[in-house]
């Protein structure tokens, strides 16, 4: 689990940010996280879950965006930062995630086991 955490701060701090179209989350819906991310998160009653699932949303997501910012997954922090997941409208940061740190957390989401958040 340790190592877990370290593996998450690791590549977090390596996944550059940049600047969303204020007030979108188009690139928000089901996505799967580790269980160390999972443990991160407040708890979701299944009601909710199944509803926002049925919309294909998050969970998460509520009227101003993504309500667990701070400890959102890897998968959320990725996506726009990589050619692979491109943003729709065009953001992104001035440069992209190294294509290393990009590779290692593929391994990631292949060798951990990850859940439906
Ligand atoms: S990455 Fe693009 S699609 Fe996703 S929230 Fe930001 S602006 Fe919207
Ligand atoms: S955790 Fe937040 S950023 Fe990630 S998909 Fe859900 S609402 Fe969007």
């Amino acid at each position: 689990m340790m190592r877990n955490r370290k593996k998450i701060r690791f590549f977090r701090s390596h996944i550059p940010e940049f600047s969303c179209v204020p007030g979108c989350h188009d690139c928000c819906g089901p996505i799967m996280a580790s269980t160390e991310e999972m443990s991160r998160l407040p708890l979701v009653e299944d009601a909710k879950r199944e509803t926002a699932l049925a919309k294909w949303d998050c969970p998460h997501l509520g009227v101003s965006g993504c309500q667990v910012y701070e400890e959102r997954p890897l998968i959320c922090r990725l996506f726009g930062t990589t050619p692979r997941l491109k943003c729709p409208h065009g953001k992104q940061p001035e440069t992209m995630i190294d294509a290393a740190i990009e590779m290692k957390i593929e391994i990631y989401f292949r060798k951990v086991r990850h859940v439906m958040v």
